[in-house]
């Protein structure tokens, strides 16, 4: 069934469990993370974003995705990741995105302020959350030296910017990066702590792929309510193909299949999200 993100982001955060976010741009992984929802009866986030039109039409590939959400038998959320302008974010919600991100977090603060308000503004009245980002999560580069410039979420801004934007959840940046860690990744939970002591709206954990399992769970108990995973899910994907090479296509992409939703199960588990489909409207 579709769900609101809003609704499952505060359930789990007062409740101490997160909702996974999985970024899917094929029909495999659709239907992985899908068969991995049902099987653990968990609420999920499936998501679409820019970084993929080069492999997928999301206009095409949209109705895939609302119509799996509407039959699924858990409650699940369609969400655009890191909308990078309003036009962007406006064409998901046109073709049934029921969440989206604006993520303006390369813009000097006050700009950010600025263009999620305006985001918030158009939005809000469809009844639609917008999730806006703090700090700026770096693209996959070398770990260290990302470090080395990282643009940790500022809590003493965190507070201001999430009064006068009105956005609905806050992505933060805690040492957390896109992809693959060319190293032990380093999380700021006293950063993540004191964002959460000044802040009421749902904490938002992007690239938590490949960060260690404690780690992840500790986040959730700091009040991250939903976590982004895309990288492992490919990696996962990749270890089907490489172990099923000589096989027929057809049956190579059903492995892919099992895989993502393997791997899905473990994140949903990770979560604490397992079960809680039955939370709804509890
Ligand atoms: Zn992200």
């Amino acid at each position: 069934m579709l769900a609101n993100i809003k609704y499952w982001e505060t359930v789990g955060q007062k409740n101490g469990f997160a909702i996974p976010h999985f970024n899917v741009w094929n029909a495999e992984m659709l239907m992985g993370v899908i068969d991995a929802a049902e099987e653990t009866k968990a609420p999920i986030i499936i998501s679409f974003g820019t970084g993929f039109i080069q492999n997928t039409i999301f206009e095409e590939f949209a109705p895939m995705m609302v119509s799996m959400a509407k039959n699924a038998s858990v409650p699940v959320i369609t969400h655009w990741d890191h909308g990078r302008s309003m036009d962007i974010v406006k064409n998901a919600y046109n073709y049934g995105m029921n969440s989206v991100m604006r993520d303006a977090s390369a813009l000097p603060f006050e700009e950010n302020i600025k263009e999620i308000q305006s985001v918030v503004d158009y939005f809000h009245p469809l009844g639609i959350p917008v999730e806006a980002e703090l700090g700026h999560v770096g693209n996959e580069t070398i770990y260290e030296e990302a470090l080395a410039q990282y643009q940790y979420t500022d809590p003493n801004q965190a507070k201001e910017f999430v009064d006068r934007t009105g956005c609905d959840s806050l992505a933060v940046a805690i040492g957390n990066v896109h992809g693959v860690y060319s190293a032990k990744p380093k999380i700021a939970f006293d950063v993540l702590e004191k964002v959460r002591n000044v802040v009421d709206v749902p904490l938002v954990l992007h690239g938590a792929s490949c960060i260690p399992d404690d780690d992840v769970k500790k986040a959730v108990t700091l009040g991250v309510a939903k976590v982004n995973i895309h990288t492992e899910l490919g990696l996962a994907a990749m270890d089907a193909i490489r172990e099923n090479v000589d096989k027929p296509f057809l049956e190579v992409e059903q492995y892919v299949r099992k895989a993502v939703k393997q791997r899905a199960i473990e994140k949903i588990l990770l979560l604490g999200d397992d079960g809680k489909a039955s939370y709804w409207k509890k």
